[in-house]
């Protein structure tokens, strides 16, 4: 029988905790052509969402879990849930019951049809504010402009992985995580279904706009170079430009003379040149800052327990990040 694995990341969920588990039982308990690993990634939470893992494991033994040694984001916890998995499929779920589990049945019919990466595309997102869609929306559209992977608009972490596209990602040790783009980075087989995206069902958001701010820049970053380049295009451009009006100025000064004015101009040009070099200095100092947290080539996370054993640290992704980075 082949075996699935949920993974859900959970950091403080205690208050729908219960109600995921019964929701994903009663869909799971519907595919007995299956065994089913439900691993949780405890994310650090400071409630009680690892007691509530430990006694759903209790009652139910297709329960695991992973509990990190503190909170490391969803997409480190995401990238630990899959070293993790022992299935020969693999779906990440919120835990938040945004990702209706209802859709997995579906997903898993498309696998066997021999797709391997099942995503759910959001018709709808209830419960976003205006400017959530808006600002996501703008984002998603400038991220297609500047890189040349395809990132699909209105899709989350919600998906289906094949054990190929698992092994892949498990290959890619960068820090700083953009899994989204990731996921289309690997390529393979890609199938997408639609689904209305509900509010979160209880507790709240972890999301705040400078967290998505972040995730943006990420974006940009781990994916093009492109914006270096457009320092470079637009210094060229202005140096142009300035040489002609270099031209035009020494001209005019021999032909008419020259009774000195232009405070306010000199003025606007010299701010607006500093605004620009501060820019690229920025966008340099990006990529430079990636380029120093990669080098550092710290393990992406570590756990303290996995399964009710507390996890000696040689095992893990210390070990899989040199045996990764081997050939
Ligand atoms: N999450 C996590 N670590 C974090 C923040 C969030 O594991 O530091 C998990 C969270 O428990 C949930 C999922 O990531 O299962 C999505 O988080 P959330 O619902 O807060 O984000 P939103 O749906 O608002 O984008
Ligand atoms: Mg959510």
């Amino acid at each position: 029988m082949k075996k699935i694995t949920i993974l859900i990341p959970a950091y403080n969920e205690q208050d729908v905790l219960y109600q995921l588990y019964n929701r994903l039982s009663t869909v799971i308990n519907q595919l007995p052509r299956y065994r089913f690993e439900l691993l949780f990634v405890n994310d650090g939470s400071k409630d009680e969402t690892l007691n509530i893992i430990k006694s759903l494991r209790k009652q139910d033994n297709r329960v695991s879990y992973v509990d990190l040694s503190r909170n490391f984001g969803k997409e480190i916890a995401m990238i630990a849930g899959l070293d993790y998995a022992l299935g020969d499929a693999v779906i990440i779920l919120d835990a938040d019951l945004q990702d209706p589990p209802e859709l997995i049945p579906e997903m898993i019919s498309y696998w066997e049809d021999g797709y391997d990466d099942i995503y759910a595309k959001r018709k709808s997102r209830a419960g976003e504010s205006w400017l959530k869609k808006w600002t996501s929306r703008a984002f998603y559209r400038v991220l297609q402009k500047i890189t040349r992977v395809p990132i699909q608009e209105d899709t989350g972490d919600f998906r289906l992985l094949d054990s190929r596209c698992v092994e892949a990602l498990k290959q890619l040790r960068e820090t700083q995580r953009y899994t989204k783009g990731m996921f289309s980075w690997i390529g393979y087989n890609k199938k997408e279904i639609l689904f209305d995206r509900d509010p979160r069902a209880a507790g709240e958001t972890k999301w705040n706009y400078i967290k998505l701010v972040d995730l943006a820049i990420e974006g940009i970053t781990s994916f093009t170079t492109n914006p270096l380049r457009l320092s470079s295009i637009f210094g060229f451009t202005v140096s142009i430009f300035a040489f002609m009006y270099m031209i035009w100025v020494i001209l005019k000064t021999i032909i008419m003379g020259e009774p000195v004015a232009g405070y306010p101009s000199l003025m606007t040009i010299i701010l607006f040149l500093g605004g620009i070099q501060l820019i690229s200095l920025g966008i340099i100092g990006e990529y430079l800052g990636r380029v120093f947290n990669e080098t550092k080539g710290r393990p992406l996370y570590f756990v303290d327990e996995y399964n009710d054993e507390k996890a000696l640290n040689k095992k893990q992704a210390t070990e899989y990040y040199y045996s990764a980075n081997r050939n």
